[in-house]
């Protein structure tokens, strides 16, 4: 049996937040995936994951000792409109683990069967959408990106129903928590204010132990979620990430990357980028991500302003409203930091001064724009910038249609490393440069038209050969080999124009 310390917090000190539940049966469990990095990680022996009932244990049959399976209450705005009661409908909390640096992580289900909170869904979810959900969250972790991950999947042995029968199966999901701007939400619409105050306490406990009992720690949490969240949005930004479904339920308050639905990486340069299916409005495209990680966390605010000021006491409101704007309005700031902090790493730039911000501001937006206008992919476009700092162009210049389009930009580009080396007083630091370019520009992003043929070997054809090696190139991206050269590639723009991502499958 597979031996993992629990010691469950939510469960044990949240009472009211959640149903006790316990997974669905499954008729014939198969282990798909073991993460077996993140399993010692987590403290689980390696011979344990041997043995015979793992499979029964990922896939629900039996629930590990010490787990506390609960179904966890929470609300959320999707695409604008409030849903006072989501929850977990398809997923189960089994409790948490110290890992073996310390950390407390949440152990989950994911398509373990219906809950309470299920509404018209199935609780159930397929293959292919779980292993998509481990190539995302294991390219995010190699990128150095703040995600949930992986543990493993087990097919279930039983058809799910979409459009088509497909195969079933269960996700075990690591997460620094799953608490969620819409947890807040939750007791706010419910006007539970005893209960909002006791989640914020917890929270604070668990991911801010710093402003334990400090007299301004809820406008406290809410500058760290807020810092957390420019710092994530900006790294998915540098790496081309669509998200593609950021509900309030699907940001966390921990920072990490959660729900890996709709979500795919961007090819050809476009703001106006989106994929997912039911996003006509493109309220979650690629430009429009910093936009709304802002306005979620606005509605942060407006969950944790009662706890700041009594209604009543319309002086203390207005200076509370005023505090929290004041967050608000400085996220644009503090994401635009740590955006430009990222794009002058890629840049190759290590030496800045005050004076040297707005200028690199503008090489990189220029550098952008540039990129948009001829429709580059962006992902190769950083990578054989490198190339370029290595002294050929050439493999920059052959992405454009127009090759000469980008000498103007790259004169100035040099210009700026230039001074950047002689700022360093290291001399031309070409090599130097390119090496560092390489391992922040990755080479290998989990493509689009790359995933789906894995998944849908997996899927259709019980084949995981296709997956195990996407998975395999995706924890090296920043390597560029000749047997890695296919998950590089950009897919042909008409592939592209057609692709389309689906929430919740
Ligand atoms: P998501 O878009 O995956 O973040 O899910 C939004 C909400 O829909 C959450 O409350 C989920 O639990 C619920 N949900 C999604 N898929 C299903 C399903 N197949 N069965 C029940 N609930 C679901
Ligand atoms: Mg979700």
């Amino acid at each position: 049996m597979l031996n993992l310390d629990f010691d469950n917090t939510y469960a044990r000190e949240l009472a009211g937040f959640y149903v006790a539940w316990k997974p669905a049966p499954a008729p014939a469990p198969r282990l798909l995936y073991l993460n077996a990095e993140l399993a010692a990680e987590l403290g689980l022996p390696t011979d344990a994951l041997a043995a015979p009932e793992t499979a029964d244990v990922f896939a629900g049959n039996r629930v590990p000792t010490g787990a506390e399976p609960l179904a966890q209450a929470y609300a959320g705005h999707q695409f604008g409109g409030f849903s006072p009661q989501l929850g977990d409908g398809r997923a189960l909390l089994l409790g948490e683990v110290i890992d073996r640096r310390g950390r407390r992580r949440d152990i989950a289900f994911k398509g373990s069967g219906r809950t309470p909170f299920s509404r018209g869904g199935d609780g159930k979810a397929a293959v292919g959408p779980m292993l998509r959900e481990v190539i995302i969250g294991e390219a995010m972790h190699a990128l150095g990106i703040p995600t949930t991950r992986a543990l493993a999947v087990a097919a279930t042995g039983e058809p799910v129903y979409r459009e088509a029968p497909l195969p079933g199966a269960v996700l075990t999901r690591v997460a620094a928590s799953h608490l969620r701007v819409g947890t807040f939400q939750f007791f706010v619409a419910r006007g539970e204010l005893d209960k909002l105050r006791q989640l914020a306490e917890y929270t604070i406990a668990r991911h801010d132990p710093d402003l334990v009992g400090a007299p301004d720690r809820v406008f406290g949490l809410l500058r760290a979620v807020a810092g957390r969240q420019a710092r994530l949005i900006a790294q998915w930004m540098n790496v081309g990430f669509i998200h593609g479904v950021m509900n309030t339920d699907n940001m966390t308050i921990s920072g990490e990357t959660i729900d890996f639905g709709p979500c795919a990486f961007m090819e050809a340069t476009d703001p106006a980028a989106v994929f997912s299916s039911i996003d006509h409005g493109g309220r979650y495209a690629y430009g429009n991500q910093p936009h709304v990680a802002r306005w979620n966390l606005a509605k942060l605010a407006e969950a944790l302003l009662p706890l700041v000021a009594d209604g009543d006491d319309k002086a203390a409101v207005d200076r509370a409203v005023a505090e929290a704007t004041a967050v608000i309005d400085a996220f644009p700031a503090q994401y635009d930091r740590a955006l430009r902090a990222g794009q002058r790493a890629k840049l190759g730039l290590g030496n800045a001064t005050p004076a040297d911000d707005d200028a690199d501001a503008a090489l990189a937006d220029d550098w952008l724009a540039l990129l948009q206008r001829e429709r580059v992919d962006f992902t190769l476009a950083w990578r054989r910038l490198a190339d370029a700092a290595a002294g050929d162009d050439a493999p920059l210049r052959a992405l454009f249609t127009d090759a000469a389009a980008p000498a103007a930009w790259l004169a100035r580009w040099r210009a700026r490393c230039a001074a950047d080396d002689a700022a360093a007083d290291r001399g031309p630091g070409a090599a130097d440069r390119a090496s560092r370019m390489r391992a922040v520009n990755p080479f290998v992003i989990p493509r689009n038209q790359r995933v789906e043929e894995a998944l849908d070997a997996a899927s259709a054809h019980g084949d995981l050969g296709p997956f195990e090696r996407l998975l395999a190139a995706v924890r090296r991206p920043f390597d560029e080999t000749p047997e890695l050269a296919r998950y590089g590639e950009p897919a042909p723009a008409a592939v592209t124009a057609r692709y389309q991502t689906f929430c919740g499958t």
